[in-house]
């Protein structure tokens, strides 16, 4: 399953969900506030994340969530 990174539109609380080809956007609930409705963000998606290059950081996710 790939791993794509989400933005709840409830809280605004960024996470990466394993999610299962069959599930939609509208299902990923947030582990935050446990709602559902989060927003997929077009980034690529982290299927290997074993590569921790610094010089991978531009793009949409923000350096914060690697902290
Ligand atoms: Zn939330």
């Amino acid at each position: 399953m790939p791993m794509y990174d989400y933005k709840c539109n409830s809280c605004g609380n960024k996470f990466d969900k394993l999610v299962s080809f069959s599930a939609s956007d509208k299902d990923i609930e947030c582990p935050k506030c446990n709602k559902n409705g989060s927003e997929k963000l077009l980034c690529a998606p982290n299927i290997s994340n074993g590569a921790s290059n610094s010089n991978m950081q531009s793009g949409c996710n923000a350096p914060s969530s690697f902290s």
